[in-house]
Order: structure tokens, then sequence, then C-alpha cells
């Protein structure tokens, strides 16, 4: 599958020069022209990087960035910045972003930052925080452990796996046959009845309500799209 860039920039001739080269080197590219369309679509659409300019109209990239790692999203972004930012350039980095580029930029190290930035994330996909948190929801994977109102519930290891797996790729839709070659794996074969089952029992746990879920959606004929802290 295609790595797919997220390009949050106002200066469509920039854009239209880096999309060129991105789609050329391989990368499914997605672009925004300001904070607030921006800062949606690296929330609905799963990017895999985000370049990220600062002076964007509606929102500037710096409050795009705080608000992406304030709702738990650790995709790499590069800050694309001008020069004589210099002290964006340290706030950006204090707000996590991974790493900035001054414009103007060459083609050639812009991508050998993409690429590394990349790898740096697929390494780290499978790490999720020990605990993880959302409204009121408290997933403690340590100790088994599902927290919601005040009110505690266990959790299977399969239950884990799956938690683990869903926050990992929040956002993303995760197919049942996903989820049964990285839970299950392929040796066994559970019924995708098994699965929804799984499903309904997790939602007891995380939903208020599990017949109007909030936190993991079904989505029709593919599989489920988990949004805790989304
Ligand atoms: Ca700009």
């Amino acid at each position: 599958m295609k790595e797919k860039i997220l390009i949050i920039e106002d200066e469509e001739e920039l854009v239209k020069g880096l999309k060129l080269n991105l789609v050329f080197e391989g990368y499914e590219v997605i672009w925004a022209m300001d904070g607030e369309e921006g800062l949606n679509k690296a929330l609905k659409e799963a990017p895999d990087l985000i370049l990220l300019d600062i002076m964007l109209p509606k929102k500037d990239g710096l409050d795009v960035c705080r608000e992406l790692r304030q709702r738990n999203v650790t995709i790499p972004i590069v800050m694309l910045t001008a020069k004589g930012e210099e002290v964006d350039k340290v706030v950006g980095l204090e707000i996590g972003a991974d790493d900035y580029i001054t414009k103007p930029f060459s083609v050639r190290e812009l991508m050998a930052r993409v690429k590394a930035h990349l790898r740096r994330g697929k390494k780290e996909e499978k790490s999720v925080p020990s605990v993880y948190r959302f409204n009121d929801v408290e997933i403690d994977f340590i100790h088994f452990k599902v927290k919601r109102s005040g009110i505690e519930f266990d959790l299977t290891s399969l239950e884990v796996e799956i938690l683990k797996y869903f926050v990992a790729h929040r956002g993303e839709v995760v197919t049942r046959d996903t989820l049964l070659d990285k839970i299950w794996g392929y040796e066994s074969y559970p019924s995708t009845r098994t699965i929804d089952n799984h499903i309904l029992k997790l939602r007891k746990k995380l939903e208020e309500d599990p017949a109007q879920a909030k936190y993991i959606f079904s989505v029709y004929g593919e599989g489920y799209r988990f949004m805790g802290g989304l």
C-alpha cells in the first residue's frame, strides 16, 4: 500500500511542485490549503506523514501541530518554515513537530527527510502508550483494565490485543481480515462472527451506549474504525 502524505500549505505553486515529486517517488499525496481543512484531513484520512506550513489561513501551522499532539496523533510532522521564522522553528519543535525545513529547500533534501521520518514512523507504529485515555475512558494495557466513568472492567488478553491494534491505527478502517491476520494469525480460523462477538463485548466495556457506538464504529462490509481520542 502506498504511504500517504498530507501537505498543509497555501502556496499553490509550491504544493504543485511537491506533489509532483512525491507522486513520482511513489507516495499518495493529499493537500489542504488552510489550517482547519488540514487538521480535519489529518484526523480523518490517517496520513503517514504531514508537511505543515506555519503561516496558513484560518489556523496557523503551530496550532494545527499542537492540536494534533493533544489528540494523541503521533504521525511525523515536518514543518515548512520561511526564512526569518527561526523562533517559530523552536516553538514548533517544542509543541511536538519532528523536524523543520526552511524554504526555499531542495527537493532532494526534503525527500531524504520524508523517507527518514516515514521509517521512524513505521518502527513506532506498534508501540502504544501503557495507559491510553480519552474522554472518560482509560485503557490500562499493562493491567488489562478499562475504566469508564470510574467503573472498572477487566479485559481479556485478546481484547487487549484488539484495542492495542485499534489505538495504533486509530481513525483508520481496520478490516476483519486484518484483525484475523494481526490478532489471531492465519493458522487459526475464527469466523468473522467470532470477531464481531469480541467487538460487541468491547463496546459494552468502552461505550456508554453500545448500540450508539462513539468509539468503535462499524464500517459496513469492511470492519471497524476506532475513534477514541480523535
Ligand atoms: Ca503559507
